[in-house]
């Protein structure tokens, strides 16, 4: 293993740099091709066995079940294992005590930060601001791997446009333009230059492919897209993380083109690798090999491996049906190369982070003190869950508030400690993170205002529905009457000139395996809400979600709405960033909101249907509701600000665009208002007549600027023809066919202005 190691270090200085790839690159193919001439069948097949981390958390590494599979080869890697000196310890068993000394790689969910957490996903992308996901998965990948982790499995880049599924909070958002930008910048803040800089991780880009189209939002259901919406929607984020150099890929447990994702051939072969020519492995998800017998195409579990293998899947996620495939390969079932191909793939991963050249470069312990939760990465945090708020309604400029009087903070996320990071935070440690009571408090001290609190309900009625809303440690349930506490919560609010009400969502309401139909605000605080706006007193509602919600009474009835999402561990202080006008809100729903989740699936990405409706109201025989106008509540695109930004109209350098040439789309956008703030100027088109069927209006670009009050600036498009075309499924290619196009500019999906151009 020492040899192993010294040839390693020689051949990782400067792993990275372009120049030397080609060098570097036939340095890693001799390293593989030596070590896997000394490799067993069985060893070879341990590399692609991926067990969940088991009775070796809990138990002394050397003695469990897990340990003796590390010492026989069996393990290529662990996940769900934290903490430096741990996971040396049981590097150590697979360097010293194994064979071959091969080292393991150890997989995490780090999906929005670790112990500093940055907003859910959905809310980050709402920031508009690609450097500031990149530097959320930088900081990310600095503390995971101070803690002995080298492989996230993030960036989820499914697009999704059904607020139903919980996952939704996970991912970008509806669009495949923006969503194909956050999926680069997480790429590039994971994996760095350099994937063996013990600072830096590899990224595992999930879920391969369409997971977010499950159909009805129903968390693991079928799902449908067609060819087209597949290409020019869905598959367009995975493609733009393969191009950035994603390291891995997960499969999906649903379906494409009626075969599962873990073992479809076409997906994870013919596109993933052949045409896209992506390098790195591909792993299962969570049992997703075994499953493929749950969706009835396998009879049972080595049927379902051979399939998983011989389409492409390198690394199976706990189902250990690869490495139990010795027998099937010496009957031939399956071929010898089919496990060499796979093998490669996880020892180049191994090697390009660096673990045979130091098994132990993630393991230093040292580190975790310098970097884990430290005042610069919660700085940066609480900056960036400031971006992700979008503020919906601010009626008289009720925001930001004045630092005097009294405000009243009610509802039941107000004083929640474990609620704030949001889901899926595995090493939050909220005993460290504000309550949005304490962080409201911090920003008024000193100035004379008083802060009162009341929780006002509990979450909802039902407590056995609250119990599921606030698993995982997130419990809050309060044991008074209904009327009691609304009592109390009415008293507070008759002392106050105004009214934050904290509400929404609990974290768990969204996440994995959190869909729901009811997506309005919860019973006992809409009803909450109801009384409390009867008393005449403004109210500011931060709201709290995971997911696009129904917001049609909160819209109606209350002057301000902040949707706060979850904002990670600094979620209090950034919301008392907004609320108090230290920071300026510049945040932009990358997903629309519904009036009514019988709008599901809706996306501002409307397709040209026939007899259409651009108005959207009710017309007899035409595309529409009769109880529910088209739209959304609030477009894709959408935020205000404390300060106002006037759009010049678009003027075009020419209207005529040629197959080669180019042409720009300028506007010029002013600051109006009396306060600096940033815009996202969007750049939409639409293809008036193409031969596949193409959206009214789709995003093409954008751009975030920040002016000072009264300043200008103008924001230019260059528009040639790959920026207008699309993905036409029956010649597999991307293509724009002559004829008009419009191009459209604005603040949101809904306000734009444009001018028509010709394609020649
Ligand atoms: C999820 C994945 C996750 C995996 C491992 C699965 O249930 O679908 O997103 O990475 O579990 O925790």
């Amino acid at each position: 293993m020492k040899k192993m190691a010294i040839l390693c270090i020689v051949c990782l200085i400067g792993w990275g740099c372009s120049t030397k790839t080609d060098k570097r690159e036939a340095e890693m193919n001799r390293f593989v091709d030596r070590l896997m001439a000394q490799m067993t069948l069985e060893e070879k097949l341990g590399q692609l066995n991926l067990p969940v981390a088991g009775d070796i958390v809990t138990g002394e590494p050397r003695t469990t079940h897990v340990a003796e599979d590390i010492r026989a080869g069996k393990i290529g890697g662990l996940f769900n294992l934290k903490g430096a000196s741990h996971i040396r310890e049981i590097q150590r068993v697979a360097v010293e005590e194994s064979r071959l000394g091969i080292p393991i790689l150890f997989g995490m969910d780090v999906i929005h930060g670790y112990e500093t957490v940055f907003p859910i996903p959905l809310a980050l992308a709402c920031t508009w601001d690609m450097t500031a996901i990149e530097r959320s998965a930088q900081i990310a990948a600095d503390e995971a791997t101070a803690d002995g982790i080298c492989w996230t499995f993030s960036p989820m880049v499914d697009i999704c446009h059904d607020g139903r599924w919980g996952r939704i909070s996970e991912g970008a958002g509806e669009d495949p333009y923006l969503g194909s930008r956050v999926a680069e910048a997480m790429v590039r803040g994971y994996q760095g230059l350099d994937l063996a800089d013990p600072t830096t991780m590899m990224a595992c880009v999930k879920h391969f492919a369409l997971y977010g189209a499950v159909e009805a939002g129903r968390e693991y259901n079928h799902v449908y897209p067609d060819d087209y919406h597949m290409f020019n929607e869905y598959l367009q984020p995975y493609k733009a993380a393969v191009d950035a150099g994603a390291g891995s890929i997960m499969a999906a447990f649903n379906t494409v083109r009626g075969v599962p994702s873990t073992g479809n051939r076409w997906l994870l072969t013919d596109l993933l690798r052949d045409k896209w020519g992506f390098t790195g492995f591909v792993v299962s998800d969570y049992c997703g090999l075994e499953q493929l017998c749950d969706h009835g195409v396998c009879a049972n579990k080595e049927e379902a491996a051979i399939q998983c293998l011989e389409a492409g899947l390198d690394m199976d996620m706990v189902s250990a049906g690869l490495p139990a495939l010795a027998e099937a390969v010496r009957a031939g079932r399956v071929s010898e190369k089919a496990v060499d191909a796979a093998c490669r793939r996880i020892l180049e991963a191994k090697y390009k982070l660096g673990l045979f050249a130091d098994p132990y470069r993630y393991c230093d312990a040292n580190r975790r003190s310098e970097v884990m939760l430290c005042d610069a990465h919660r700085a940066e945090a609480r900056r960036i869950a400031g971006e992700s708020m979008v503020l919906l309604k601010n009626e008289q400029n009720l925001l930001p508030l004045r630092k005097k009087g009294t405000i009243a903070l009610i509802g039941p996320l107000a004083d929640t400690r474990p609620n704030m990071a949001g889901t899926w935070a595995v090493a939050a440690v909220p005993d460290r993170y504000k309550t949005l009571r304490e962080g409201l408090a911090d920003a008024l001290r000193g100035t004379g205002a008083r802060l009162l609190y009341a929780k006002g309900c509990n979450l909802l009625y039902d407590a056995q529905a609250e119990a599921i809303a606030t698993m995982f440690g997130r419990e809050m349930r309060d044991h008074r009457s209904a009327e009691t506490m609304r009592a109390e919560a009415l008293r507070i609010a008759r002392q106050a000139d105004v009214i934050v009400a904290a509400m929404g969502e609990a974290s768990e309401m969204s996440g994995e395996c959190a869909s729901r139909v009811d997506i309005e605000m919860p019973d006992a605080q809409h009803d909450l809400l109801v009384e409390l706006a009867k008393l005449g007193k403004p109210i500011v509602l931060v709201h709290f979600a995971g997911r696009p919600t129904v917001l049609n009474w909160e819209t109606d009835h209350l002057p301000a709405i902040v949707e706060a999402w979850f904002g990670g561990s600094e979620t209090a202080d950034a919301v008392a960033d907004i609320l108090f006008g230290g920071v300026n809100p510049s945040g932009r729903l990358c997903v629309q909101l519904p009036r009514h989740v019988g709008q599901y699936p809706f996306s501002y990405r409307q397709m040209r249907t026939s007899r259409p409706n651009p108005g959207g109201e009710f017309v007899k025989y035409i595309s529409c509701y009769s109880d529910v106008s088209n739209g959304p509540l609030y477009p894709f695109g959408y935020g205000l600000s404390y300060t106002r930004f006037a759009y010049s109209p678009v003027s075009l350098s020419d209207t005529i665009l040629t197959k080669d040439g180019s042409l720009t789309a300028k506007v010029t956008v002013t600051n109006t208002g009396d306060r600096k703030g940033s815009e996202i100027v969007q750049l939409y088109i639409g293809d008036r007549v193409a031969k596949g069927v193409r959206p009214y209006k789709e995003l093409r670009g954008f751009e975030r600027i920040t002016l000072d009050a009264g300043e200008s600036r103008e924001v230019c498009f260059v528009i040639d023809a790959d920026r207008l075309s699309y993905f036409e499924p029956k010649r597999l290619e991307w293509t724009i066919e002559p004829g008009e196009v419009e191009i459209m500019i604005g603040p949101n999906a809904r306000d734009t202005e444009g001018k028509v151009i010709g394609y020649r």
